[in-house]
């Protein structure tokens, strides 16, 4: 294999065999392959594409780059994957319901980047929660519990780890062939069966349009396809955040209430909608799992599976109080028409409460709660939001993105 005739091939569009991404991959890892080579194949893919044939070997490459989950025989192993979203906290809600409906869940999740948030950040809010463990302990806590929540480890996709990192780097994140492998070669290392895709799109999202989504899902299901795997995708606008929250520990402390059976209708919407795909019961039943408290009480055999106190969980706010907690009121009197995700993910990010490079900490306090949805009605003087910030200097431009991001009819 030479590589650098490989990337110019890439870079004059020219389809790549199944074997030459194969071996491209499996040098990358080996170290034979160097980062900027990668990096430039990475571009090459920016611009040039790939095929469906070449995206799924890209895939298949990283999948076996690392381990795969193997699954004694048992109840069906289901997922789902969001494609990232502003106030996105369903997976911390769908995981422990699904896993009541009589499903396993392995799920694998990443961190916030950029203007979107990440499950394992969520998560880590919780004190003590170990969302870096094993696949030998991953796999004795599914087994226990019927799921478990974890990052990714140096085992498993390393290609894709390192990739991703490349990626973060070189501007070649939004590529849609290269998201479609990042994303597929997770879930599918976790030996599924089903996997719902919750992809957004809107300006909290990857893909800024619907048409992109649906190519990014339609990839996403063609990938799954050819590994034998049920893929459903559902097509989610995320030009309001979901609930009411944006922040780590803000949105587990909603996702709670949504356990309870309470919570912003439109978070238990999409939590419904998606685990329905993968579910063998019905809607109602799911709806009798969040209100009578046994989605919760899986949540709660989690934590303290993976190391945390359930008992922290009433107390998060406490916990992670931030030193200013200010509210925005609004200007003027009248009907919501807009909450610009895109703007608030931009705000929480700048308040702390996301990373703009990988290697960022995130401060798991800070955000924005109480925001207002669209349709609702608002008087002069009445809260658009509530930020929690570290600083009155942070709050200050926290409260103006708010009043730009909030458009009144
Ligand atoms: N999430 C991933 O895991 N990979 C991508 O490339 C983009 C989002």
């Amino acid at each position: 294999m030479h590589v650098p005739t490989l990337i110019a091939r890439k870079r004059e569009g020219e389809e790549l065999a199944e074997v030459e991404i194969e071996r491209l991959v499996n040098g990358f890892v080996s170290g034979e392959v160097a980062d900027y080579q990668m990096s430039a194949f990475a571009m090459a893919v920016f611009f040039k594409g790939m095929t469906a044939v070449e995206t799924a070997a890209l895939t298949r490459a990283m999948i076996l780059s690392g381990d795969v989950f193997q699954h004694p025989p048992g109840a069906p192993v289901v997922d789902k994957h969001s494609t990232g979203g502003i106030g996105d906290k369903v997976s911390l809600i769908l995981a422990p319901l699904v896993a009541c409906a009589g499903c396993r869940v392995p799920m694998v999740s990443g961190r916030g980047l950029g203007i979107t948030g990440g499950t394992l950040d969520k998560l880590e809010s919780i004190p003590g929660f170990r969302t870096g463990i094993n696949m030998n302990e991953a796999a004795a806590i599914l087994e226990r519990l019927g799921l478990v929540m974890m990052g990714q480890t140096d085992r498993f996709c390393p290609a894709d780890k390192k990739l991703y990192a490349l990626r973060d780097v070189t501007g070649t994140v939004p590529s849609i062939p290269l998201i479609t492998a990042s994303i597929m070669s997770k879930k599918m290392a976790e030996s599924l069966e089903r996997l719902v895709l919750d992809v957004k799109y809107g300006t909290g999202a990857f893909m800024k349009t619907k048409e992109d989504a649906r190519v990014l899902a339609d990839g996403m299901i063609a990938v799954g396809k050819e590994m034998g795997v049920e893929v459903h995708a559902l097509l989610n606008e995320m030009s309001e955040p979901t609930g009411r929250t944006v922040g780590n520990a803000l949105e587990v402390i909603e996702a709670l209430q949504c356990l309870d059976g309470g919570g912003p209708e439109d978070l238990r919407k999409v939590v419904l909608d998606l685990s329905e795909k993968i579910v063998s019961i019905s809607r109602g039943e799911l709806e009798s799992l969040l209100d009578d408290g046994s989605a919760r009480k899986k949540f709660d055999e989690l934590v303290a599976a993976q190391g945390g106190d359930p008992a922290d969980l009433g107390r998060l706010a406490e916990i992670h109080k931030a030193p200013v907690v200010r509210e925005v009121k609004s200007p003027a009197s009248g009907e919501v028409r807009a909450v610009d995700a895109g703007m608030v993910g931009q705000a929480s990010l700048e308040l702390g409460a996301g990373r703009a490079r990988a290697s960022d900490p995130v401060d798991f306090a800070v955000g924005f709660d109480q925001l207002v949805k669209c349709g609702e009605s608002v008087s002069a003087g009445g809260t658009l939001a509530r930020i929690h910030a570290r600083s009155d200097a942070a709050a200050d431009r926290a409260e103006s993105e708010i009043l730009r991001a909030v458009e009144l009819s």
